[in-house]
């Protein structure tokens, strides 16, 4: 099977975690300290990007200096440490308790964007660093208290952990895994229209969270039944995607469909059909069809939906 996922966005990562040295506090504090270290600030979970609002410009993660950083935001502004670039430390740097946060030091330099609509404007290595910094900050947001005993928690090891003092119970960064799959039955796939984006007529893979005590592959088949009626029995992991929307990871997979009849739950999904590959391949080349729209290319749910219809292409 051909896998084509080389421009997955939020994979394909160029940071050196370095998480065998985050313990080391010491060692954290020089990095920080460091007069090459590079910092993304986050405001409301926007990243700052060079260069103004307008366009579909071309641009880049604002990643500002140290120096530059010290009077953006409040002094004990929640940081993350992401990870080195060669030599270069990287850190993002929350600046959500900032009423407006392009006056001073950022003025002029750049604006904020929502991640989603930066995605495609943004080199592949920095959407992955965006992936990392808004997962985490994300995770801090929500995180502020200890989930045992309700004391406020405290951020340590660089944002990679948080610690209550009051009850001494450790909290570390989530990420919830989430299973996306297309359904294929011969040489037909089965699309759904979700009712959040009901109002266009994009087609899309089903996808739901996986519960505990269940594998991929349970996950998978319960909820291609439940959304759309149809049972399913091999399941083939395909790829998986960070989607930081809050900290999710989606985990790509093909399902085959043992029976053809569709009955939707009408909750989350509006309708769903069968399509067969000729129409999905005419699709892909921007021909019409019904006016149906595939997901957006950076989406895992497209490369599933590509990388199906690329092998009789
Ligand atoms: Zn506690």
């Amino acid at each position: 099977m051909i896998h084509r996922t080389a421009s997955l966005a939020f994979t394909g990562a160029t940071l050196d975690r370095a998480s065998e040295r985050r313990g080391d506090a010491a060692w954290l504090r020089a990095q920080r300290a460091d007069a090459k270290a590079r910092i993304l600030p986050m405001w409301r979970s926007m990243p700052f990007l060079w260069g103004p609002a307008d366009a579909g410009a071309v641009t880049e993660l604002g990643l500002i200096d140290p120096e530059t950083a010290k009077a953006v935001g409040p002094e004990r502004a929640q940081e993350v440490f992401l990870g080195l670039e060669g030599a270069v430390p990287h850190f993002a740097r929350d600046i959500s308790a900032l009423s407006y946060p392009l006056d001073g030091p950022l003025a002029g330099l750049g604006h904020f964007r929502e991640a989603r609509e930066a995605l495609p404007f943004l080199p592949l290595p920095q959407v992955a660093i965006l992936g990392q910094a808004k997962a985490l900050m994300s995770w801090h947001a929500a995180h502020g208290f200890c989930a045992r005993c309700g004391a406020g928690t405290r951020s340590e090891e660089s944002g990679h952990r948080r610690l209550c003092p009051a009850c001494g119970a450790e909290h570390f960064p989530r990420t919830d895994p989430a299973v996306i799959m297309l359904v294929t039955g011969g040489d037909r796939c089965l699309l759904g229209r979700n009712r959040r984006f009901a109002a266009s007529l994009t087609y899309s893979t089903l996808a739901g969270f996986v519960e505990p005590g269940e594998s991929i592959e349970e996950a998978v088949r319960r909820e291609v039944f439940e959304e759309v009626g149809v049972r399913t029995g091999d399941v083939r992991y395909f790829a998986a995607q960070p989607w930081p929307f809050p900290y999710s990871l989606m985990i790509g997979c093909y399902a085959r469909a043992l029976g053809t009849e569709i009955v939707i739950d009408g909750e989350e999904i509006i309708a769903a059909r069968w399509f067969d590959r000729e129409t999905i391949q005419a699709i892909l080349r921007g021909e019409d069809r019904d006016g149906v729209k595939l997901p957006r290319h950076d989406a895992i749910a497209f490369h599933l939906i590509a990388n199906w219809a690329d092998l009789e292409g």
